[in-house]
């Protein structure tokens, strides 16, 4: 099967998604606040671009300094954990075939602790040992051959998922797989963690209000300037451009979307996205567009999004109401896009 069309807005690691952020304003709050300088720092990481702003606390940081220390704690995790990078701990121990404990960082530990834990209450439909079916269907550091991969090879694939076969422990730091073949893809997760872990750098030096996006990932504390809430929009599900489909008011939180608009290719006329049900081993194709979710760590938002997108519109629905999750579940309609909010996020608003 000919590939008729490909959409990757990057070629590495991570592809924006779709949360965006908006501004930093809104309603006045009730009390004025005096008036703190607002610092913006960005670049880029994981295969996208990073934006944090932030107040400075009493004692100020130099803002050169937290760009740098910004900067370079990104691109310690991405060295970590990235799948683009042959000599990342990620690649390397998924290059290794033995089944002693593997040393990596506290920090890639305990992404994978995480995601594991994530695995369990998505009933596997997050996995980030999902890594053979991301590459066989093109969507890893080497990109979409131009054809679906045939049965055979996709059954092969999937023999060798399977998260309970992976193993973290947090001290010291190490992972161990119980099968050799096993090998692991944190692209759904990293971005994520690495916004939990520049807020815990700024919150060392007394930061207490900011808010950090890395790609699509949004994670919020305090509030914006002149103590107004911090406002982020989530995006229309849209192949071109982009439109605002809802703005949400954050405190102290963070939200992820998932969605099959912004990677992935077509071929005869179907969609296939590069979030992968690793029970079927192909692309998801039910109607869910997107799914957002508000959750308190970065990392949980940006697993759960994606285990969320595999679910689909029904069981991933239900599992979201059940934990009282606030999300936004938007699903493809002839008419167009129909919203799906959780109860949760209605009282967001
Ligand atoms: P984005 O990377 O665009 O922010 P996601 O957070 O949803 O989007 O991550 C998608 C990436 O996660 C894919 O490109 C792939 O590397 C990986 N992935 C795909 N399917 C799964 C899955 N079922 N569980 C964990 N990771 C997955
Ligand atoms: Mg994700």
């Amino acid at each position: 099967m000919m590939m008729n069309g490909i959409r990757k807005l990057e070629a590495c690691a991570t592809v924006l998604t779709a949360a965006c952020l908006l501004a930093a304003a809104s309603a006045p709050a009730q009390e004025p606040k005096p008036a703190a300088e607002l610092v913006t720092l960005a670049g880029r990481t994981m295969g996208t671009t990073y934006s944090v702003k932030f107040l400075q606390p009493p004692s100020p940081m130099a803002v050169e300094r937290a760009q740098q220390e910004v900067g370079e704690l990104l691109e310690q995790l991405e060295q970590a954990m990235s799948t683009y990078r042959e000599d990342s701990e990620v690649c390397r121990f998924s290059a290794y075939r033995g089944s002693d404990w593997f040393a990596v960082s506290a920090d890639t530990a305990r992404v994978v602790e995480e995601s594991q834990r994530v695995s369990e209450l998505t009933g596997g439909a997050f996995d980030v040992t999902v890594d053979p079916l991301v590459r066989l269907w093109g969507f890893g550091p080497r990109r979409a051959t131009g054809e679906t991969p045939p049965e055979q090879a996709v059954a092969e694939a999937r023999r060798k998922v399977d998260y309970r076969r992976l193993q973290v422990r947090l001290d010291p730091p190490a992972l161990r797989k119980t099968s050799p073949e096993i090998s692991v893809d944190l692209s759904a997760v990293a971005k994520g963690y690495a916004g939990d872990a520049v807020a815990a750098c700024l919150e060392k030096s007394g930061v207490t209000h900011y808010l950090i996006a890395i790609g699509g990932e949004l994670k919020v504390r305090g509030h914006g300037s002149q103590g107004r809430p911090w406002r982020v929009g989530v995006d229309k599900p849209l192949d071109d451009g982009r439109a605002v489909q809802r703005i949400i008011e954050l405190k102290d939180s963070a939200v992820s979307t998932s969605g099959d608009y912004r990677n992935f290719f077509t071929a005869n006329g179907r969609r296939f996205s590069h979030v992968i049900d690793p029970h079927t081993g192909r692309p998801v194709t039910h109607n869910l567009a997107c799914v957002t979710i508000v959750q308190e760590t970065s990392a949980r938002a940006d697993a759960m999004a994606t285990g969320l997108m595999v679910l689909g519109p029904d069981a991933g629905y239900a599992l979201a109401v059940k934990h009282g999750w606030a999300c936004l579940f938007i699903l493809r309609a002839d008419s167009g896009f129909v919203e799906k909010p959780t109860p949760a996020f209605e009282k967001l608003r």
